[in-house]
């Protein structure tokens, strides 16, 4: 197929290789030369703003970008997509944004004749590389078949959610869930720790029993107690703190508009807040455990 793509960072980067790996033909922009140059290498051909992606001979673009706002210019501005697209391009936008934004920006597309759908991925730059990412679309079911084979390309499980937006949904309660359990983790391993336990022994015992859950068996916060974690090189790599802040934002934001409560939710944004605010927000979002410890270096 003839793809447009449009946000070539640290996830849209290697989504597009995939798609070119997987023999389709690539029209791609974004702002950073650099970032276009490798895609270029890789075989696809670049233009010079949204709007030349949009008058391409394409059949679906595909936008991969910062945040809501970027979205909104991409789709909506003068020299942007829908201005210009063709109707019945596929338009497909994999960002992490709120679901109002998706719906708005869906209900436009579609009033013009263009399919939309959310499709927001988890499994982080390492997923984005392997093409084993986990897509999570809302959008109409003739729009969800369309897709499957290009979403096929760059990940592994692609779970239709259900109606526009409601990817986004998806993706937003999961990443609160996770930075929820990730600073439940970090509390009780300083805890334990603090009050006398070898970290090794107490992650075992917690992963063979009721407490167990991702933050606790893969990414444990505490150095030392899995040698591949980014707790046990520094915090480098994995999810960054401020990534992890930015989709509480959206569920904390998301929830004030549906008048829904999410206490823990909003405790674990204002610990990611602060952690940012002194300066932490590239590391790991599991280095949350040192604003419980005494002695973050042993
Ligand atoms: P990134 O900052 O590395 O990449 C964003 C790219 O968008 C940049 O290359 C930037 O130049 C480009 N861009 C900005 N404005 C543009 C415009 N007007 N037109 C075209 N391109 C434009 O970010 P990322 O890590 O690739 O994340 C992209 C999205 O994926 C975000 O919404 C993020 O929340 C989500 N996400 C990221 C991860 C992760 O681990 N990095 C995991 C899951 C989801």
């Amino acid at each position: 197929m003839n793809i447009g793509f449009l946000g070539l960072g640290n996830m849209g980067g290697p989504m597009a290789r995939n798609l070119l790996k997987a023999g389709h033909a690539l029209t791609v922009f974004d702002p950073s030369s650099q970032a276009v140059a490798g895609l270029v290498e890789a075989g696809a051909k670049s233009v010079a703003s949204p709007a030349d992606v949009a008058r391409a001979p394409v059949e679906a673009i595909i936008t991969m970008l910062p945040a809501a706002a970027h979205v909104k210019h991409v789709y909506l501005g003068q020299d942007g997509l829908l201005a210009n697209v063709r109707p019945g391009v596929l338009l497909i936008d994999s960002s992490t944004i709120d679901p109002l934004s998706a719906r708005e920006v869906a209900k436009l597309a579609t009033a013009q004749g263009n399919p939309m759908l959310d499709a927001p991925v988890s499994g982080g730059t390492g997923g984005a590389t392997a093409g084993t990412l986990t897509f999570m679309v809302g959008g109409p079911d003739s729009a969800f078949d369309q897709a499957q084979p290009l979403l096929a390309a760059m990940g592994k499980n692609i779970v239709h959610c259900g109606d526009t937006g409601n990817g986004q949904v998806a993706k937003i309660a999961n990443n609160m869930l996770l930075g929820i359990s990730m600073v439940g983790v970090a509390e009780a391993m300083a805890l334990g720790v603090a009050l006398g336990m070898d970290a090794k022994v107490l992650a075992g015992i917690i992963n063979t029993s009721s407490g167990r859950c991702w933050s606790s068996e893969i990414n444990n916060p505490f150095p030392g107690v899995l040698e591949n974690a980014p707790a046990s090189r520094g915090y480098s790599g994995g999810f960054g703190s401020d990534l992890m802040l930015k989709d509480l934002g959206l569920a904390t934001e998301a929830a004030r508009h549906a008048h829904q409560p999410v206490i823990l939710g909003a405790a674990a944004q204002q610990l990611y807040q602060s952690f940012s605010l002194q300066g932490h927000g590239g590391l790991d979002f599991s280095a949350i455990i040192n604003l419980y410890r005494r002695d973050p270096e042993a």
